[in-house]
């Protein structure tokens, strides 16, 4: 059975900790790897391999530093397919799912190639007289990552490319479910010549997470997962003094209008509430049509669409969607749908009893659909996270608006209309932090930063992008003045132009 090593200064370490985590094939259900869970000494390695090679690594010219990524983004490029196998391997997503998690990833490397850019100045001559001003941004130091099973790749790439560009060194605790991919992506990033100690990979859990938030030489943490903790990490890195965007969970719904082309609105609302499962933080889980007929419009369409989906292990080229990561999880999501049923809402598929002959172990929940959830339901406050879709019948338009705006989470959302001034209106109102207009999934581009509002994001800077050089860099502004320009005697009034 493989053993999942650290990765500290450069070096691969099987952790000296007593603690372990399981790693499964969610497709099969067998165990693939032990995951030592490390310690807090380990920690404090990492952290000083992090602190040693921080100034060198900060005076590198920013050019030097972006041509390591240009090369990590080739290697990327070349090891695209290997590393979509260790993500599907390990999450259970599809082959295409995980290699377009993968391509998420290398544009978040390629933003980062343009760090000269980036990182380039303002100055103003004459500020006073005789008198310069410069102001650039510069990096924070040590700084750390945790991140969630659902994007083992993708995600750890929104913050590592960027903190690294930006001059900081880095600690990245993965996902204890899904670990490989992260060490694989570690290992083409050393061969594209990163030096040593300016990435380094801890596995572990929460006592290792702690030890992150309450190092004094970590400057900064950057965290995504479920909202307890991200609000839970929020508070206790705040607490220690450091900088902290935390992005927790969510509920995303989509609106569809009377005027939608019903077909078009069926078909995202199968990949945003199906696609891996439901296991993304961007998936739909509540489909909201405004107008009893629309509504009988929809489930109509999505009734049989739900019936043909094809879930499979990732082997399986025809597979639309994989198992669940884990059996817990499994368990959690069946238990939702137990919930919704117990609570009065209309079950028009049921993924429950879902097997497949030869994955008789795997972690399978088939795609599910409720009618008529009311906004007082458990499966309609909770984040369920699995391959759960919601209806939820709006009388009116505002209707729609008014309930997303009082839900808890504000990550994404989605209208679909033809009517352009319906449109404008929603985005205007609405208020979650990424809107989609007959897009069902509106993760922004790796040069637009990604964040929720409310309970979905903690902290003041969104994720990648130009949110992500300012998160991992502080300002300072330097006023220049040189002899010449110096008269004699000392002022003691503030000075002013
Ligand atoms: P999770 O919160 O269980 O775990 C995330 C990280 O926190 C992991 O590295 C884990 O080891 C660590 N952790 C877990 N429990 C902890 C504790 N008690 N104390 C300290 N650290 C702890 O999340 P997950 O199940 O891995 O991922 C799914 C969640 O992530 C969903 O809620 C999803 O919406 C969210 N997510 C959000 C975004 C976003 O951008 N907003 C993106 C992806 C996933």
């Amino acid at each position: 059975m493989q053993t999942i090593e650290n990765a500290i200064a450069g070096k691969r370490h099987v952790s000296s900790s007593t603690r372990h985590a399981q790693v499964f094939n969610p497709a099969t259900g067998e165990q693939s790897a032990a995951l030592p869970l490390s310690t807090p000494a380990e920690i404090d390695e990492a952290v000083a391999a992090a602190k040693a090679a921080q100034p060198d690594w900060a005076a590198t010219p920013p050019l030097k530093r972006a041509r390591v990524m240009f090369r990590f983004k080739e290697l990327l490029d070349r090891h695209a397919a290997d590393l979509a196998r260790e993500i599907s391997r390990e999450h259970g997503k599809t082959h295409d799912d995980a290699f377009g998690e993968v391509q998420r990833g290398i544009e978040c490397v390629e933003y980062a190639c343009g760090i000269p850019e980036l990182l380039k100045g303002s100055f103003t001559r004459n500020v006073g007289p005789a008198i310069d001003a410069y102001s650039d941004r510069q990096p924070l130091g040590v700084v750390a990552g945790i991140t969630p099973f659902n994007f083992p790749a993708m995600v750890p790439m929104w913050m590592y490319p960027m903190a690294i560009a930006c001059g900081n060194t880095f600690i990245l605790k993965p996902s204890e479910r899904d670990p490989s991919a992260p060490m694989m992506a570690y290992d083409l990033l050393m061969e594209a010549g990163l030096p040593e100690g300016v990435l380094n990979v801890v596995h572990g859990d929460k006592e290792a997470v702690d030890h992150v938030l309450d190092h004094p030489d970590i400057k900064a943490v950057s965290f995504v997962g479920s909202t307890p903790i991200a609000e839970y990490v929020y508070q206790r890195g705040t607490r220690a003094g450091k900088r902290v965007q935390a992005l927790g969970g969510a509920k995303n719904h989509m609106v569809i209008l009377p005027d939608a082309d019903l077909d078009q609105a069926a078909d995202a609302l199968m990949g945003a509430g199906y696609g891996s499962a439901g296991e993304r933080c961007m998936a739909i889980s509540v489909a909201v049509p405004v107008g009893e007929k629309t509504a009988d419009a929809l489930i109509e369409r999505l009734k049989p669409r739900i019936e043909k989906l094809k879930i499979g292990p990732a082997t399986d080229k025809d597979a639309e969607m994989g198992p669940l990561v884990t059996a817990q999880h499994r368990d959690k999501v069946l238990g939702y749908i137990d919930k919704g049923v117990e609570e009065g809402a209309e079950l028009v598929v049921d993924g429950r009893g879902f097997s497949l002959q030869g994955y008789e172990n795997g972690y399978y929940v088939g795609g599910t659909l409720f009618d008529r959830v009311t906004p007082e339901m458990t499966i309609y406050r909770e984040e369920i996270f699995g391959p759960v879709l919601s209806v939820v019948r709006a009388g009116e338009y505002l209707d729609a608006v008014k309930m997303i705006n009082d839900h808890e989470y504000g990550n994404g959302t989605a209208i679909f209309t033809r009517d352009g001034d319906a449109a404008r209106d929603f985005a205007d109102r609405i208020e979650v932090g990424m809107v989609g207009v007959n897009v069902p999934i509106p993760v922004p581009v790796a040069y637009h930063s990604f964040g929720g509002w409310k309970r979905s994001l903690f902290g003041d800077h969104s994720i990648y992008g130009p949110e992500g050089v300012h998160f991992y860099t502080r300002l300072k502004t330097v006023t220049t003045r040189w002899p010449a320009g110096i008269k004699s005697g000392a002022q003691f009034t503030f000075p002013t132009l």
